[in-house]
């Protein structure tokens, strides 16, 4: 054991390169990330469209909350096995991968069964028993940065998941909680260099949450890969006004599309390149 920092196995001193893991041809951690789609998976039509024209785009990860943590309990809560069914179809009609949130792990066995990776929200970055459960498991797992954690709280809890035996872990950071109120969050791209000089574990941004303002995703967006990061996770949706959840900070679909080439640009700046410019294999309908 190390002494000096109080991680150990997340720690570029244990592991000197980047890792990097296959996700469905994917190579995590050395083609930038780019997973979108909406916030909650509200109905058929909304999850197939948005699916269908990701994918025309080369988008490989779709995002989508079927069982939602909202603040308040009268708030949508996510259409549950059902949002998991519907997005697994568009998925696999588009050749997509699923991300979509796990919040208590009697729900593991489920979701492992739609889900290509389990995200681990912001609410539950401590929740230790959860962690400790999704170590154990052979799946992608993308752990938010709590909205009020430091970073070595952050990495302490993506060590429980290391520690249990699960390596295949996507951090992200989704801004964290200061005095100002005019952004839903503060984005802490300083964060994100710090992770990525002091571990060897691929670092996402997700400047929808982190903003909570549409208009202000594409040019976070840039700035997350120009600072280093391995990808971002974007809310997008096909009417965001109708939205359940999140519709302010959802890019309308053609805002998506315009942000692509700036972030190739960003990618570049670091001689790296998105996973949408990979060749894809065409999808049997
Ligand atoms: C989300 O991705 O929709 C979400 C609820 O994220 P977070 O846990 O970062 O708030
Ligand atoms: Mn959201």
């Amino acid at each position: 054991m190390d002494n000096r920092k109080p991680y150990q196995l997340v720690s570029r001193e244990w592991k000197s390169e980047n890792t990097v893991f296959d996700i469905n041809g994917v190579k995590v951690g050395e083609s930038l990330l780019m997973i979108a789609g909406p916030c909650a998976v509200e109905n058929e039509e909304q999850i197939f469209t948005i699916s269908e024209f990701l994918s025309k785009l080369g988008v490989r990860f779709l995002r989508g909350g079927a069982y939602k943590p909202r603040t308040s309990p009268y708030s949508f809560q996510g259409l549950k096995t059902e949002g998991l069914v519907m997005m697994r179809n568009a998925a696999d009609k588009y050749g997509l991968s699923v991300v979509t949130e796990i919040m208590s792990a009697d729900k593991i066995d489920e979701l492992c069964e739609y889900a290509d990776v389990l995200q681990v929200g912001t609410r539950n970055m401590q929740n230790y028993p959860l962690l400790r459960s999704l170590s154990k498991i052979d799946k992608p797992i993308l752990l938010k940065r709590g909205m009020s954690s430091t970073v070595e709280e952050w990495l302490l809890a993506a060590e429980y998941l290391l520690s249990g035996g699960n390596h295949k872990i996507i951090l992200c950071e989704r801004g964290i909680r200061t005095f100002e109120t005019a952004t839903r969050n503060t984005l802490d791209l300083s964060a994100v260099a710090l992770v990525k000089a002091l571990s060897h574990l691929p670092v996402i941004v997700d400047p929808s949450q982190a903003t909570g303002v549409r208009d202000l995703v594409p040019s976070m967006s840039v700035a997350a890969i120009a600072a280093g990061a391995d990808g971002i996770i974007v809310e997008v949706h096909n009417q965001p006004e109708e939205a359940l959840s999140d519709g302010d900070q959802s890019l309308y679909l053609d805002q998506f599309e315009k942000m692509l080439p700036p972030l190739r640009k960003a990618g570049a700046i670091h001689q790296r390149t998105f996973d949408f410019d990979l060749p894809r294999v065409p999808v049997e309908a």
